[in-house]
């Protein structure tokens, strides 16, 4: 990483942990500066008791002394724990501010995104990534000021204390940084490259558990194991490499600290024995070293627990940087409450990728109070006609327009508030069979509830489960069949007062005569509403008001059910096939 692009990362990554924190972090630095002067103290009476107090003999000494020595450690000890305490709720807080930003943008970003997401490298950076943050906390790098200034306080009275043992001991120091630094530049790069490993893997098994059942039955769990085996093997030598290069590089300082110990004993206790220094001064100098050395490992050592920070700072922030392309236009046009909604498709083209043009020159309009159907074969675009009226995506040529304003002007939020979509797989939660329907809206009248339930006959197999309409169905309706399942969403769609509704295949799984009750419903409680219905049974739409034919992504024919025939073109080609298989 570039030196001005990591500190650009760095400085952000500060403002957000420091964002909303700053009182708290003032009362944690006057904490830390209280606990580190207190440090400073411990050596000097140390110095006295030994020197002073033994040494003379001074038994009252000795006893203000070890009352002073005692408080010291007391308050020390008290104000450390009102430190961790503080610093725990300031990570709670980061972490949370964290989870619900990435979370909210994740639900702003386009169907070009949600197609080439990686469910498990979001999971991972929600979970491991923002981890790795509140774990990190901003106290590290409070403590980095504190320790700067202890070390150089020490340092100071250190050289005044004895500058010829402090120069072979600041010698052996300075190799011990030379190696931690190159360990923690090494340490940044095997960890970014474990948390990508760790990221697919998560992929594997996300895809692997949310597809269970098909993957029983269809036998695949082979090659699951196959594939997910070898990844794991990769990330396993991976971390124990990892580790075994964190014990070497522990081994290698505790060498060093050994050695720091030995020359001050041995050259200081030379001086002794020429009676150029103290006992008391030689004990009170190896504390200071103490006091010397840990304040500069740690800063060396947060050097590595910051890059490690870092590193997931930057994936959070890819995610939360990722540009929304919807445009949400907040000041837009609002759909009014009494307004029907007419839409219309002028020369729209479309295409997912740039190679294949997925709509090409669409004109068609859906009118309120009417059921305007599409046809056409699988992979002709009619599903993609919809992600372009709820704005997945935008159009690349032409325009969309709702009651004669271009879509792209309306608030995007209240666009959406006014489109329902029901697919042939809609989303069903893991709740009772009337939360499902009723979606947690709550002013949807008991009677106008149960008048529905029973046209859809979902009565029908309600009443012969035990608990009825509060029967627990399952992650995704597992428990149901997949006409049941299609009934709840439809159901839950008829109740809502969205103006425009939208059916994507939405009765493929009924049975013909199941099928005419619900499309006899949903005209009864679509009155006013603008209906868009995406069949690939004819039987299904030939009432429809408009029928519009799709073939790769080109409308080639449109009228009505009658008139369609008449054409003696696809249509009726579709409808005589179609009429031959049953
Ligand atoms: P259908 O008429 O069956 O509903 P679609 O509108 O879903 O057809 O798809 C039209 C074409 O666009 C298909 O060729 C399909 O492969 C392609 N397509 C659909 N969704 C995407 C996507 N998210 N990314 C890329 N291509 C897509
Ligand atoms: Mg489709």
């Amino acid at each position: 990483m570039k030196y001005n692009k990591k500190t650009k990362l760095f400085s952000r990554f500060v403002r957000i942990l420091v964002k909303g924190n700053k009182y708290l972090i003032a009362i944690l630095f006057c904490i830390m500066l209280t606990i580190a002067g207190l440090d400073l103290i411990e050596p000097q009476i140390t110095r006295t008791i030994i020197d002073n107090a033994i040494g003379l003999k001074n038994t009252n000494l000795l006893i203000k002394s070890i009352l002073l020595y005692t408080l010291v450690i007391i308050i020390s000890a008290i104000l450390n724990i009102v430190l961790t305490y503080l610093e725990s709720i300031m990570k709670k807080r980061i972490a949370i501010k964290l989870k619900n930003r990435s979370l909210k943008h994740l639900s702003k970003l386009s169907g070009n995104y949600y197609s080439n997401i990686k469910t498990g490298n979001i999971i991972s950076i929600l979970n491991s990534d923002i981890f790795n943050i509140e774990n990190f906390g901003i106290e590290i790098l409070l403590s980095i000021v504190i320790d700067i200034i202890t070390a150089v306080a020490t340092l100071i009275i250190l050289i005044n204390l004895q500058p010829d043992l402090l120069i072979i001991v600041l010698v052996i120091q300075l190799i011990i940084i030379v190696i931690q630094t190159k360990f923690s530049k090494e340490l940044s790069n095997k960890t970014k490259e474990i948390r990508q490993k760790d990221g697919d893997i998560s992929n594997l098994i996300q895809e692997y558990v949310s597809n269970i059942m098909n993957i029983v039955i269809s036998k695949s769990k082979q090659n699951f194991f196959k594939r997910y085996t070898k990844e794991q093997r990769i990330l396993t030598n991976k971390c124990i490499n990892l580790d075994l290069k964190i014990a070497k590089n522990t081994s290698e300082i505790n060498v060093m600290s050994g050695l720091i110990i030995i020359s001050i004993f041995g050259y200081g206790g030379l001086k002794i024995i020429n009676n150029e220094l103290s006992l008391g001064e030689l004990i009170s100098f190896q504390q200071y070293i103490g006091l010397l050395i840990m304040p500069c490992t740690r800063i060396v050592n947060s050097n590595t627990r910051i890059q490690q920070a870092l590193v997931s700072a930057e994936r959070i922030f890819e995610l939360i940087d990722e540009p929304i392309e919807i445009q949400q236009n907040n000041v837009g046009k609002k759909i009014e409450k009494d307004d029907n909604c007419t839409i219309k498709f002028e020369n729209v083209s479309f295409s997912y990728t740039k190679e294949y043009k997925n709509l090409d020159g669409i004109n068609i309009v859906f009118k309120p109070y009417e059921t305007t159907a599409l046809v056409g074969s699988s992979g002709s675009g009619k599903s993609t006609i919809i992600n372009l009226i709820f704005r997945m995506w935008d159009v690349d040529d032409g325009e969309i327009y709702i009651n004669n304003v271009d879509i792209r002007e309306y608030n995007l939020k209240n666009l959406r508030k006014n489109i329902s979509i029901v697919t042939q797989d809609s989303l069903l939660f893991d709740d009772t069979i009337k939360n499902n329907i009723l979606l947690n809206r709550k002013n949807i009248e008991e009677g106008k509830f149960i008048n529905l339930c029973n046209k859809l006959r979902i009565n029908e197999f309600v009443d012969d489960l035990e608990d009825g309409f509060d029967t627990i169905i399952g992650e995704n309706g597992v428990k149901l069949s997949g006409g049941q399942k299609q009934r709840l969403s439809i159901a839950r769609a008829l109740l809502g007062n969205e103006k425009i509704i939208i059916f994507d295949e939405a009765t493929s799984a009924l049975d013909n005569i199941s099928q005419k009750i619900v499309l006899k419903t949903i005209k009864e409680f679509t009155k006013e509403k603008t209906v868009i219905f995406i069949a690939h049974r004819i039987s299904t739409i030939v009432d429809a008001d408009k029928i519009y034919v799709l073939e790769n992504g080109k409308v080639i024919e449109e009228g009505n059910h009658i008139e369609l025939l008449k054409n003696n073109k696809v249509y009726r080609k579709m409808f005589v096939q179609e009429d031959t298989i049953k």
